[in-house]
């Protein structure tokens, strides 16, 4: 047999170890990739019609992709991933009935842990190892690559509701970037005065 990916004679297996290894590399990395791609856009109206870039012209990936961006937006990568989950599962355990819905990083997670077998005796592991591979490029095309590195500086103090509850959340910020988002609230800290509050009322032993 040879490698579903690159071809070379494999023995038994649906994947070389070569590819099997960066297969499992790149699973690893989706989900902060996925997290990263999500800072990069916002939708400019209600939907994903229209997607504008946050991080102004410097940033690593323009021009813009108008199709990346569409099928990065409208969940893709996600769904590939999952998909291979489902498939896997059903051809390891055929009576099982098929794995929920449980989010990126969860299904990245289950197959890097299925590697092995996946390489020994998924048909479709050149697929998948292709597929994967072609996700992470088109994401490293709009984030950059090496992945930007993230420092928590802090935690979000914005009220989530009316009894006074703060988010809490970790605020992390890149080099380069001149204002804070919160990923959990998605509240912006922009300008002296509201990163001088945010400094204030950190929580004592922090930051
Ligand atoms: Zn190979
Ligand atoms: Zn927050």
């Amino acid at each position: 047999m040879n490698c579903g990916l690159c071809d070379v004679p494999t023995g038994d297996r649906y994947l070389c170890g070569r590819d099997a290894a960066k297969l499992g590399a790149r699973l690893a990395d989706l989900p902060t990739l996925y997290a990263e791609l999500v800072e990069c856009l916002v939708p400019r109206r209600a939907g994903w019609g229209e997607i504008v870039s946050t991080k102004g012209a410097a940033g690593p990936r323009s021009p813009l992709d108008e199709d990346v961006l569409d099928e990065m937006s409208t969940g893709r990568m996600a769904a590939v991933v999952h998909a291979h989950r489902v498939s896997v599962q059903r051809v390891r355990w055929p009576h099982h009935s098929a794995p929920p819905a449980s989010g990126l990083a969860a299904d990245a997670r289950w197959l890097a842990m299925e590697l092995d077998w996946i390489a020994e005796h998924y048909p479709e592991a050149g697929d998948l190892a292709r597929e994967v591979r072609t996700l992470e490029a088109q994401a490293r095309r709009v984030v950059g690559d090496p992945v930007p590195q993230r420092k928590v500086v802090g935690q979000c103090i914005a009220l989530v509701d009316d009894h006074g509850t703060v988010c809490g959340a970790d605020i992390t910020h890149k080099a380069g970037e001149s204002r804070l988002t919160c990923r959990a609230c998605r509240t912006v800290y922009e300008g002296q005065q509201s990163l001088l509050l945010l400094l204030h009322f950190q929580p004592k032993g922090v930051a």
